[in-house]
């Protein structure tokens, strides 16, 4: 059994290094919420008084950090990873960051002789909890080989998407993807209001026709036919607007310096924008109904 430093233990990240230790494994934790390393403590992890102490005799690092400037700092900062991990320490960092942040941060560590990978997930805080996360994985073969055990013990779908940085293109490409069908799920359910037609039946039909998508028969944005949506339950998040937000502006940073269009994409980062200027950005992103039903 390996000793991981777990660095970041949020909503996602404390479930993430709990199911570590479930699996036998030695996780000492730190967050600058001293809160949530008790939290660690209380499930068998102990507490790290600082980045530099939970790296110290780890093999194994995993970071699970807001944004992009957070993970630079916590790797790149004087008593950050790089400055602390000893020789082959293996780096893994699961936060969701714009991808020239990602490729900086492993290019300085490949400088330093440490493998790292950027492995940002999918599935939400229900996966984290469950063990079902799907992570995707940029890096080198060698180090992703390495990290696989233990990215399985959090996760059921493990997708290796290339060099550095690639875990967070796809990511960002899959989630520019959800934004846009979200908005056009929810345009099509406010239409069909309009028009007079039952929101069900519009389900019923459009689930089973070339409408169907996930935003639709996973995470239907009226109540009624998808149990388990926040439709269901006032739009409590789930995964808020304001990280749909987030990740749409990756979108179209990345876009910008790739020099690729996507316009629907841009159009979706300025309504949730707006969405979430109207004070509902701590709200599930599938609210984004009501925002255009009042319009
Ligand atoms: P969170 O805000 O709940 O957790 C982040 C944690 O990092 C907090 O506990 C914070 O105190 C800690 N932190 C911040 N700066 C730190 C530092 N310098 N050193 C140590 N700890 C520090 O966020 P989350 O929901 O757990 O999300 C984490 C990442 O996962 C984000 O990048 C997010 O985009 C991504 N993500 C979230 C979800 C989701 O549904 N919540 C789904 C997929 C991906």
């Amino acid at each position: 059994m390996a000793t991981i430093g777990f660095i970041g233990l949020g909503n996602m990240g404390l479930p993430m290094a709990q199911n570590l230790l479930k699996a036998g494994h030695k996780v000492q934790g730190f967050d600058v919420t001293k809160a949530q390393a008790d939290a660690l403590v209380a499930s068998g992890g102990t507490a790290a008084p600082s980045v530099k102490a939970a790296v110290t005799g780890a093999e194994v690092i995993v970071t699970m950090l807001p944004a992009g400037q957070h993970v630079r700092e916590v790797y790149l900062g004087p008593d950050g990873v790089l400055a602390a991990a000893g020789p082959g320490t293996l780096l893994i960092d699961s936060s969701t960051i714009d991808v020239d942040s990602a490729r900086a941060v492993a290019a300085a560590a490949d400088g330093k002789g440490l493998p790292m990978l950027d492995a940002p997930v999918s599935g939400g805080t229900g996966g984290a909890q469950a063990g079902t996360l799907t992570f995707m994985v940029g890096g080198s073969d060698q180090a992703f080989a390495r990290a696989k055990p233990f990215l399985e013990k959090m996760g059921k779908t493990i997708v290796h998407a290339g060099g550095a940085g690639n875990g967070q293109a796809a990511k960002i490409c899959n989630n520019m993807i959800l934004g846009v069908s979200m908005i056009a799920v929810s345009e099509a359910f406010v239409l069909a209001e309009k028009l007079g037609l039952d929101a069900q039946k519009l389900f019923d039909i459009s689930s089973k026709s070339s409408g169907q998508c996930w935003s639709m028969t996973a995470y239907c944005p009226v109540p009624g036919p998808v149990a388990t949506s926040p439709a269901n339950r006032d739009y409590q998040a789930g995964f808020t607007a304001a990280m749909m937000l987030k990740d749409l502006k990756l979108a179209q940073d990345a876009a910008k310096s790739a020099g690729a269009a996507t316009p629907l994409g841009a159009d979706a980062a300025d309504l949730y924008g707006r969405y979430v200027e109207s004070g509902e950005g701590p709200r599930d992103f599938s609210g984004i109904i009501r925002f255009l039903r009042d319009r």
